[in-house]
């Protein structure tokens, strides 16, 4: 026999909450009908949560269309300007910032270009916390502020946001999370939701959540920086590994003869597709040259630039045939420099991932991004609003309004 405490009662209708929210964050606007049918739960039930979560703010509920039966069913939609969170996508060379609402829609957007290769730490908490402070600026009236998402180019520790390593930005052991939280604090006296991750990670959350993979249960995304990363998600659920570091594709050895890489081994993925491995391949000594210049010198008749692009394209698809092989994916997605590469050597990589094993090949796609080039930016948003989606009125309850922020 089951004897339900008042505390599992409150638990239950906490969790189912919180489900009916995330089902309308990701999904968007549903009928009632739709919700009972979604949860498990009776009708009475789904009605008194949406209610809940209506009188918080979060969800509005308007009479939908007539149903096949006759009986107009009630429509259930988020509130974008209910609660927002600052997502950021920290790249070697710039900052992107975005205000996100709830449901997923970008309120507003700012970019900055910072020195490559002499990017402190110090400098990008400043630049955080001057663009969080911006964000807010914008930010709707009443607008609950629930939450900071920020991806990096590196290794990073999800407990505590410490950056291990990110090699392109000449960080270790850099504790980006404990240093945002105290200048959150000292500043605004409230620290959100605080998520630090891997770029690529919150690529594949994006895709998954909203893009490519949104059907699908197994999908991994590759970001190409100047550094290629990886983000794995298996059966539904990221592949963190032990200490959440797996997924390090960028430095999966391709080209036992090939060029040095920064981490001490020769002939990582990351030194044969990585950017600076393509620009400098197309004979393109400009520093801050980007795939852009490679494809234009290639248009342009640059054969030097054409060959770069075709060997780029051959080391691409051997890479991707043996993560064909080791991981059963459905899609593969393309991000950052690839996905502009891709659309130019998808035969030549292809050709490479048809010696991946029949069975597992049959069924990966390879793809550009369905978020374009804001996989990791819409990715951090979606871990910034994890706080919100786990437990609605209690993160209501306690959030500040941006507004008065
Ligand atoms: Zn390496």
């Amino acid at each position: 026999m089951v004897i339900r405490t008042a505390s599992t009662q409150d638990d239950l209708r906490r969790l189912n909450r919180a489900r009916l929210l995330r089902r309308l964050h990701e999904g968007g606007s549903a009928r009632r009908s739709d919700l009972v049918a979604f949860s498990g739960l009776n009708r009475s039930t789904v009605g008194v949560l949406v209610s809940e979560l209506a009188d918080a703010g979060l969800v509005t509920e308007a009479a939908g269309l007539p149903g096949q039966v006759g009986r107009p069913s009630l429509r259930v939609a988020p509130v974008r300007n209910s609660a927002v969170v600052i997502a950021f996508d920290l790249k070697v060379e710039r900052t992107i910032v975005a205000l996100v609402g709830l449901g997923g829609g970008e309120i507003w957007r700012r970019e900055q270009r910072h020195k490559r290769g002499d990017y402190t730490p110090e400098q990008a908490v400043r630049h955080v916390m001057s663009l969080i402070k911006q964000s807010l600026r914008r930010a709707p009236e009443g607008a609950a502020w629930v939450g900071v998402g920020i991806g990096v180019p590196g290794v990073v520790d999800h407990a505590d946001g410490l950056v291990r390593l990110a090699p392109n930005l000449g960080w270790s052991d850099v504790p980006l999370g404990a240093l945002l939280r105290a200048a959150l604090e000292s500043e605004y006296g409230f620290v959100p939701h605080l998520s630090v991750s891997n770029d690529a990670d919150l690529g594949a959350l994006a895709e998954h959540v909203r893009g490519q993979g949104a059907v699908k249960r197994n999908l991994i995304y590759l970001s190409g920086e100047v550094g290629i990363g990886g983000g794995i998600i298996i059966d539904g659920r990221p592949m963190l590994g032990a200490g959440g570091f797996g997924g390090e594709v960028g430095h999966m050895v391709v080209n036992p003869v090939g060029t040095e890489c920064r981490c001490g081994a020769r002939g990582c993925w990351e030194t044969e597709i990585g950017l600076d491995a393509l620009v400098r391949a197309a004979g393109i000594t400009d520093p801050e040259a980007g795939v852009a210049d490679v494809l234009a010198a290639a248009s342009a008749g640059s054969r030097t630039a054409r060959g770069a692009i075709d060997k780029a394209g051959e080391w691409l698809g051997v890479g991707l045939a043996n993560l064909v092989n080791l991981f059963n994916p459905e899609v593969i997605v393309l991000g950052g420099h690839l996905r502009l590469l891709y659309p130019l050597v998808s035969s030549t990589v292809l050709r490479q991932v048809h010696h991946a094993l029949p069975a597992a090949r049959e069924q990966a796609r390879v793809e550009v991004p369905a978020l374009k080039a804001d996989s990791t930016l819409l990715g951090a948003a979606e871990a910034a609003f994890e706080g919100l989606l786990a437990d609605p009125m209690a993160v209501i309850a306690d959030s500040v309004h941006a507004t008065a922020s």
